[in-house]
C-alpha cells in the first residue's frame, strides 16, 4: 500500500460521494423509467403524449426528492460500510489500527448539544450576514427537502441521510486522507469536500463549519457514532424549527441573540469535550515481546502463537519484516535481495521441511566465479578449478597427490593446505590462498585470512571434487515467490502482532531485575534478536561488526555476467557482484545488478551491523553484555546479531526451533 500513487490516493479520496451519485441517478433512473410504464398504463389516451409523460414524471419525482435519497443511502449504506471495514483490515494488516478505550456513553451528550447548537448558530449567522442570498440555489434545495412531506423530510433528512454522509465524509475520506496525511489535512478535506457537495455558498458555508466540527468529533471519540449523532441532532434540529417556523417569529434583535447563544453553547461544548473527553490506545496484554522481524524473530514468533497459543507482539525497528533477507522489486520490476544475496542451503531436514510449511521452492544451486584477472574460474576452488588454472600435465599430478592425501569429495580449509609438508599440496594452497582468498578476506575484513577467525574461511575450503556448486547441502533452492512472502505467510497468525519502525530501546527497559514494556512492569518472556551492546548504549564499547555499502546498477540487457555472483579476488575495491535474476530465476527484460564494499560499521544510525567480527577479545567483550542478562531470566539472546555469530538462515531457523522446543517444552 506504501506503493500506491498520488493518482490513486486521489481517486480513494474522492470517490465515495461519486459512487453515491451514481446509485443515486441509477435509482432515480429506474423509479422514473418505472413511473412512466404506470403512468402510460393509467392513462392510455395519453401513454403517446411524451411530453405529458416527461413532465408529469419530472414533477413526481422532483416532489419525492428525499425519498429517492433515501432509498439511494439504503443501497449504498452496506456499500460504505463494506468499504469501511476494508480500510480497517488493510490498516490491521499495515499495524495502523489501534483499539480505543471507549468513551462513556452519556458523554455523546455533549456532542449532541454541540450539534443543536451549532446548527442554531450557524443557520442564524448565514442569515443575518446576508450570506443566504450568495449564488442563489438555496431556496430549490429547501424546496427538495422540505417539499416531500413530512414523513420523508424526517426519515431522511433526520436519519438516513446524516448515516449515509458520515460514512462517506468521515467514515471513508476524513479516514483515508488521515492515513495519508494525517489529522489536520483530513479534517480540511473532507470538510471542504463536504462543502462542495452541498453545491451551493451557503449550505457550503454551513456544511464546512459542520464539517470540520464532526471531524474533530470523530478523531476525539474514535467511533464513527460520534459525528454521527452530531450530524442527527443538527439536522432534526433544523427539521423542528422549519416545521414550527420558529425563526419566522422572532424580532431581528432575539435573531442576533439566538445566534450568539447558538455559536457560544456550540463553543462550551467544544471546549469540554477537549477537556473531557480522552480516549487513549488500548495495549493488549502480549505472552511474549519479540525484538526484530527476521528469520529469528519470525520462526519463534510463529512457533510461540501457533503452539503455545500464545499472543505475541513483535517490535521491528525497520518499515518491513524479513531483517536482512527482506527482498523486493526495485524500479525495474527486477526481484533483488535489498540486503545482499541470500541462497538458502541446508543439510537439516527439519528446518527444510518447516521452511517449505510457508513457501514453495525454486529448484536453484548456487555457482560462483572467481575474476582472477579478468579470468572467470570456480569457487569453491576444486578439481575443475585446479584444471583451468594449471597446465594440465601438473594439474593431473596435483589433483592425484591432493586425492591420495585427502581423499575423494573431501572440503579442505585453505589454512589447512598452506600448513602441509607436500611440496605439490602446498603449492596449491598458496595458489588458492593467493588468487581467491587474499585479497578478497583483505576487503571482506580489514584482515589477513590466517588473522580472521579460521571458521569464517572454512566456509570456503577447497572441494576435491568436479562439483561446481558453492554449497554442497542436500537442500538448497530459493523461495519460489521471493523470501519477502515466506515472511508474510510465516507471521500470517491471529496471535502474531507487529509493530513496524518501532526501536525496542524505546519500549523496554531492564531495571531492577525486572523488565518494563512501555514503562509498566512485563512479566512475559522477551526475545531479543539484535545487537546486544546497543541495546546496552554500548557501556562497555562498541561490539566491532561489519557494515556493507551497495552499489546498484541496472542494464538493458538480458545477462551482466556468467554467474548470478561473481567474486573479486585478486583485483577492484568491491568484492562481489551479484546479478539477482540469475539467482531468482525471474524472468525479467534488463537486468539489476549489486557491486559490494565492505566497511568498518561505526555509525548504528546510518549503517547495518552485517558480520560479527569474531576473535576472543570481541567474544570476551560479547560475555561481558551477556552477563548483564544473567538476572532476567525471561529476557533470550537469539539470532546472529544477539548471539555475536556468523549464522546462515538454516542454522537460524534451527536454533529459533530448538528455543520454541525449550519455552514449549517440546521433545524433538
Ligand atoms: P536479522 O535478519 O539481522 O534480523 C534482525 C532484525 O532485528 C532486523 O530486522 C533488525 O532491524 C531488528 N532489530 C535490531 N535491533 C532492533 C531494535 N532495537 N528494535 C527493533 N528491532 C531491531 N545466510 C544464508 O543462509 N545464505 C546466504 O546466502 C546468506 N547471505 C548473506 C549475505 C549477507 C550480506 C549477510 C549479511 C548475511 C547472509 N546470510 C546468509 C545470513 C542471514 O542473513 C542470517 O542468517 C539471517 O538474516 C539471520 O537472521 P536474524 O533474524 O538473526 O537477523
Ligand atoms: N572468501 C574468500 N574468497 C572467496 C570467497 C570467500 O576469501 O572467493 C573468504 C572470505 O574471507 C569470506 C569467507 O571466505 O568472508 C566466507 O565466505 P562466504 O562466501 O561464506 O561469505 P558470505 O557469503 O557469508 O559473505
Amino acid at each position: 500500500m506504501k506503493n500506491e500513487g498520488l493518482i490513486k490516493k486521489f481517486w480513494r479520496v474522492i470517490y465515495p460521494p461519486l459512487l453515491f451519485l451514481t446509485i443515486s441517478i441509477i435509482i432515480e433512473f429506474v423509479v422514473m423509467l418505472g413511473y412512466m410504464i404506470l403512468l402510460a398504463a393509467d392513462n392510455p389516451a395519453m401513454a403517446g403524449n411524451v411530453n405529458f409523460l416527461v413532465n408529469t414524471t419530472t414533477e413526481w419525482i422532483m416532489s419525492h426528492a428525499v425519498m429517492l435519497t433515501v432509498i439511494a443511502g439504503v443501497v449504498a449504506l452496506p456499500i460504505f460500510i463494506l468499504l469501511m471495514f476494508g480500510d480497517r483490515r488493510r490498516s490491521i494488516r499495515e499495524e495502523k489500527h489501534a483499539e480505543y478505550t471507549k468513551v462513556e456513553p452519556w458523554k455523546f451528550l455533549f456532542i449532541a448539544v454541540m450539534g443543536v447548537f451549532a446548527c442554531i448558530g450557524m443557520n442564524l449567522f448565514i442569515s443575518i450576514t446576508g450570506i443566504i442570498n450568495w449564488g442563489g440555489g438555496f431556496e430549490d434545495t429547501a424546496e427538495a427537502i422540505y417539499g416531500g412531506g413530512m414523513f420523508w423530510t424526517v426519515i431522511g433528512v433526520v436519519f438516513v441521510i446524516p448515516v449515509v454522509e458520515e460514512l462517506m465524509f468521515r467514515g471513508l475520506i476524513y479516514n483515508r486522507m488521515k492515513y495519508y496525511a494525517g489529522v489536520v489535512p483530513a479534517i480540511l478535506v473532507s470538510a471542504v469536500y463536504f462543502a462542495i457537495y452541498h453545491m451551493n455558498v451557503p449550505q457550503g458555508i454551513y456544511a464546512f463549519v459542520l464539517g470540520v466540527l464532526m471531524a474533530w468529533v470523530y478523531y476525539r471519540y474514535k467511533t464513527i457514532l460520534a459525528p454521527v449523532v452530531f450530524h442527527v441532532s443538527a439536522n432534526a434540529i433544523s427539521v423542528v424549527l422549519t416545521y414550527s417556523e420558529t425563526f419566522n417569529k422572532l424580532t431581528d434583535v432575539q435573531y442576533i441573540i439566538m445566534c450568539i447563544v447558538g455559536l457560544v453553547v456550540a463553543a462550551a461544548m467544544f471546549v469540554t469535550i477537549a477537556k473531557t473527553v480522552k480516549v487513549s490506545v488500548v495495549e493488549e496484554k502480549y505472552d511474549t515481546i519479540i525484538i526484530g522481524a527476521g528469520f529469528a524473530g519470525a520462526v519463534v514468533a510463529r512457533e510461540l502463537a501457533e503452539y503455545g497459543n500464545e499472543k505475541v507482539l513483535i517490535l521491528e525497528k525497520r518499515a518491513h519484516i524479513g531483517g536482512n533477507c527482506y527482498d523486493s522489486y526495485d524500479g525495474h520490476g527486477v526481484l533483488i535481495h535489498n540486503y545482499g544475496p541470500h541462497i538458502f542451503h541446508t543439510n537439516s531436514k527439519r528446518v527444510y521441511d518447516y521452511l517449505s510449511k510457508y513457501t514453495t521452492w525454486y529448484n536453484y544451486s548456487h555457482e560462483v566465479g572467481a575474476n582472477i584477472g579478468g579470468r572467470i574460474v570456480p569457487v569453491p576452488f576444486n578439481i575443475n578449478t585446479l584444471y583451468e588454472v594449471f597446465p594440465e600435465d601438473e594439474a593431473k599430478i596435483l589433483e592425484a597427490k591432493l586425492l591420495e592425501k585427502y581423499g575423494d569429495g573431501k572440503r579442505v580449509p585453505i589454512l589447512e593446505l598452506m600448513q602441509s609438508e607436500d611440496e605439490s599440496v602446498k603449492k596449491v594452497g598458496q595458489f588458492v590462498y593467493e588468487n581467491i582468498f587474499l585479497k578478497y578476506t583483505m576487503k571482506q575484513w580489514g584482515q589477513r585470512p590466517e588473522e580472521v577467525d579460521p571458521s569464517v574461511t572454512a566456509r570456503v575450503p577447497v572441494v576435491l571434487s568436479r562439483d561446481n556448486r558453492y554449497f554442497q547441502d542436500v537442500y538448497q533452492g530459493m523461495p519460489e515467490y521471493g523470501f519477502t512472502p515466506l515472511f508474510e505467510k510465516l507471521l500470517k497468525h491471529d496471535n502474531i502482532k507487529i509493530r513496524l519502525n518501532a526501536d525496542a530501546k524505546t519500549a523496554i527497559e531492564l531495571k531492577d531485575e525486572k523488565i518494563y514494556f512501555n514503562d509498566k512492569p512485563f512479566d512475559g518472556k522477551v526475545i531479543f534478536t539484535g545487537p546486544v551492546d546497543e541495546f546496552f548504549d554500548c557501556r562497555f564499547g562498541r561490539l566491532p561488526y561489519r557494515s556493507l555499502n551497495f552499489e546498484w546498477g541496472y542494464f538493458e540487457q538480458d545477462s551482466f555476467q556468467q554467474n548470478a555472483v561473481i567474486n573479486y579476488t585478486v583485483s577492484e575495491d568491491y568484492t562481489r557482484i551479484t546479478e539477482f535474476k540469475k539467482l531468482t530465476g525471474q524472468k525479467v527484460a534488463g537486468t539489476t545488478v549489486m557491486r559490494e564494499y565492505s566497511v568498518p560499521y561505526e555509525n548504528s544510525s546510518t549503517q547495518i551491523p552485517y558480520y560479527a567480527i569474531m576473535n576472543d577479545e570481541n567474544n570476551a567483550l560479547y560475555s561481558k553484555y551477556k552477563n548483564l542478562l544473567e538476572n532476567y531470566p525471561n529476557f533470550y539472546l537469539l539470532g546472529r546479531l544477539a548471539e555475536y555469530k556468523y549464522y546462515n538462515i538454516d542454522g537460524i531457523v534451527d536454533k529459533a526451533l530448538e528455543l520454541a522446543d525449550s519455552l514449549l517444552g517440546r521433545v524433538k
